[in-house]
């Protein structure tokens, strides 16, 4: 046992480090004394700094935005006998300058700053005085214009760290892409930092999109996923977060939450702060089952039994999206995650990311803004893993599960009933496009590829020789648009990749080859069929068979989610339950009771014995 381990037992009452935890303190302590730490909120990552504060004397200066949180952390860490305080411009000014009068006493081991206390120049005269050992910046992605959670006095830590050059530095944030940790680790002057990234894998999250359009379907399939993951409202399993893009369907949802039972609340901008308090106490006090919120809402709301976080919208980011989905299972039990995006989402997220960056009048911000969005878009049309494709985005690859299994692609490629799903043709279509890439030895780029795959013979295709590989025209039968469809599905699983540079061309990746030369399995969906032939309306992807006149679309829709679950819950493909077509038939002639459900297309005795009521209950609440 070293002293480290000895001070953890003593003053924190912890039996062992975390891997990391034991990896970034050294480093902090003996190392370069530049961390950054990127783990998920309760992961540790606070141990990190106050630890270390502990172990060097002095006082460390931790620099944080939440407020709300500071109370709780210096009351926790007085208890274990460490001196700490917090400052922040919402204490009354002679209790502030009291602290500030100890705190120039050398009195306390650790204080908590809000960022914009910063801007004091006495505080920053008395915290030079002090030298502290150890600055430590908390929700360092908060100094990202990149991010989704810019706060502009995070800037002037910079300058801060300049003027008190301590010897150590450690940022904690909880989410940060690699271009946002490279953007925190120049802002604060901390290169060459150790980045210790860890702990982005939730396996007991089950991860699923749905492309719905319109808000009432959306609304629908939310009220109904409450009521799947939550049982009855008076006896909820745990608890549910649905984020909403505006107010207004956010008051709505919580509207038609409540009026069906559940002890729901909105929480949104428009709301006094001290509602907002209201509601934040009453979920983490248990008095509420369902918070629909349109922002920051479950930042520092410890509550590990939320089983449900739902998105009825797509939110701006796919950082934004972990770190609320992430707010679901956190006491390892299984949860589910809900992404509802369609087609409007698209406008929608266009004009919010104008509106705000035509108040900070920047052409760049919005670009970047806008692919970020385009990010979080790719993940939701990912054809590989979901848990994977987050893990591989911010790169935490010692994670990486190789399919989870229980996310919403892996049950497709999977087959509900463990059926394998992607059949040999379509291995072999994505066998091709990966011999295809291999062939081409870096020559071109993606369009010239997938024009080649095609079996075009455009001067630009012979002119790069393309024609005379044993691969052109090997995908002949497929739209090039489908092609370049398929050549993305593959570079979002990372079987390609692209070389850097201003002309990218697409190579195979290690993984890429095992799966060529058959040596690892295919773990790919095919986009859509008719990607390339048609306008595609996202929402209606599957192939549409004829369908008889008067189908109520969202109806149907619901009844395919119903489906879903039915299936889900048996344990048996959704096709066992019914097609399609029974489905639209239902949703066309609107059965009130089970003669009337007789008339359906494929509704034999056996069927409406097995799911009759649960075809009409929809059918009823749906209206
Ligand atoms: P973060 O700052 O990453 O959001 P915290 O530092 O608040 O997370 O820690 C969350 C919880 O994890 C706390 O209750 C803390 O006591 C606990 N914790 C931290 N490190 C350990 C450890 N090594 N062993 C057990 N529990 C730990
Ligand atoms: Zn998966």
């Amino acid at each position: 046992m070293t002293a480290l381990d000895g001070t953890l037992q003593q003053v924190f009452g912890l039996p062992s480090f975390r891997p990391w935890q034991r990896e970034a303190i050294t480093d902090l302590l003996e190392g370069d004394g530049r961390v950054l730490v990127v783990a998920p909120t309760g992961g540790g990552k606070s141990l990190c700094y106050q630890l270390p504060a502990v172990v060097l004397g002095g006082t460390t200066v931790v620099i944080s935005p939440l407020i709300a949180l500071m109370d709780d952390q210096v009351r926790s860490l007085r208890d274990r006998g460490v001196a700490a305080t917090y400052l922040a411009s919402t204490l009354d000014v002679d209790e502030r300058r009291a602290r500030e009068r100890r705190l120039a006493d050398g009195e306390y081991r650790l204080v908590y700053v809000a960022p914009e206390r910063l801007r004091s120049g006495e505080l920053l005269a008395v915290l030079r005085r002090l030298a502290p050992p150890l600055v430590a910046v908390d929700e360092a992605h908060c100094i990202s214009q990149w991010g989704h959670d810019f706060r502009p006095d995070y800037l002037r830590i910079g300058q801060v760290l300049a003027a008190l050059n301590p010897p150590r530095v450690l940022a904690c944030t909880a989410t940060a892409t690699p271009a946002v940790r490279d953007e925190i680790v120049r802002r604060l002057s901390m290169a060459p930092a150790r980045v210790v990234l860890r702990g982005f894998a939730r396996p007991n999250l089950h991860l699923e999109v749905e492309e719905v359009d319109g808000m009432a379907a959306r609304r629908k399939l939310v009220i109904q996923r409450v009521h799947t993951t939550l049982g009855e409202p008076r006896a909820a399993r745990g608890a549910a977060i649905i984020y909403a893009g505006t107010r207004r369907h956010s008051a709505t949802l919580a509207e038609q939450l409540s009026a069906v039972g559940w002890r729901c609340s909105a929480y949104h901008a428009g709301l006094d702060p001290s509602d907002r308090e209201r509601v934040s106490a009453a979920f983490a006090g248990r008095d509420l089952d369902v918070v629909v919120a349109t922002n920051a809402f479950g930042m520092g709301i410890d509550r590990s039994d939320i089983r449900l976080v739902a998105h009825l919208q797509a939110p701006g980011s796919i950082e934004q999206y972990y770190q609320e989905v992430g707010r679901a299972g956190r006491d390892g039990q299984p949860a589910y995650g809900l992404l509802i995006s369609g087609v409007s989402d698209f406008g929608f997220r266009r004009r919010l990311i104008s509106s705000s960056s035509d108040e900070v009048n920047d052409a760049a911000y919005f670009d970047r803004q806008w692919h970020l969005f385009l990010d979080l878009m790719r993940y939701v049309e990912a054809g590989s893993c979901r848990h994977d494709f987050i893990l591989r985005y911010f790169e935490d690859d010692k994670e990486l599960l190789g399919g989870c299994g229980h996310c919403d692609v892996c049950e497709r490629l999977d087959g509900v009933a463990g059926e394998q799903l992607i059949s040999d043709e379509d291995a072999i279509i994505v066998r091709k496009a990966l011999a295809g890439v291999a062939r081409l030895r870096r020559r071109a780029g993606l369009a010239a590829l997938a024009a080649s795959l095609h079996g075009k013979n455009t001067e630009r295709v012979r002119k790069l020789g393309l024609d005379t590989l044993s691969t052109h025209g090997i995908l002949s039968p497929h739209h090039e648009r489908w092609i370049l469809s398929l050549l993305r599905r593959l570079m979002t699983a990372a079987l390609v990749d692209v070389t850097a540079g201003d002309f990218p061309v697409p190579y195979l990746t290690g993984d890429g080859i095992a799966v060529m030369k058959s040596e690892l399995p295919v773990r790919v969906i095919l986009p859509p069929p008719d990607v390339g032939r048609r306008k595609r309306t996202r929402g209606s992807k599957r192939p549409a068979a004829p369908a008889p006149d008067g189908v109520d679309l969202q109806l149907f829709d619901l009844l395919k989610q119903v489906r879903t679950e039915q299936a889900k819950s048996r344990g048996v493909p959704a096709y066992v339950i019914c097609h399609d077509r029974t489905l639209q038939d239902i949703a066309a002639r609107k059965p009130r009771d089970h003669i009337e459900l007789q008339q359906v297309h494929g509704m034999g005795p056996a069927r409406i014995d097995a799911y009759g009521a649960v075809f009409l209950a929809v059918v009823a609440e749906h209206g």
